[in-house]
């Protein structure tokens, strides 16, 4: 279910981007502009700013979000939290998926192939 995004959204989104909104509106009217990412992206945004200025209760944020987008809690912690996010890189030795925190602390090396 692709919701269309909304014209709030793409200021929002133009703001963030630092792109004329003009631009984000010609993309959309292409069909270039995905709706679910770049709603995905604001949430991110949205959260990283709340968390950054508020002592508030994560939890509590993801609610706040999850009204404000008319989204489901656990849709929105997927976006939130999501793996996809911190791109993954793979291990040198046996090309086993690590996070990219991973690969930098080990020189790009998973756990198991870590030289002890
Ligand atoms: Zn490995």
């Amino acid at each position: 279910m692709k919701t269309k995004i909304t014209p709030q959204e793409r200021m929002r989104l133009s703001v963030l981007l630092k792109l004329d909104e003009a631009v984000l509106q010609d993309l959309d009217k292409l069909g270039l502009l995905d709706s679910t990412k770049s709603r995905s992206y604001l949430i991110q945004a949205e959260y990283k700013q709340i968390t950054g200025q508020s002592k508030q209760l994560k939890q509590y944020i993801v609610m706040q979000l999850a009204r404000k987008y008319k989204m489901s809690i656990s849709a929105i912690e997927v976006i939130i939290y999501s793996k996809t996010v911190n791109k993954h890189c793979s291990c040198k030795v046996c090309q086993a998926k690590i996070t990219k925190y991973k690969s930098t602390k080990n020189g790009g090396i998973c756990d198991d192939c870590k030289p002890i």
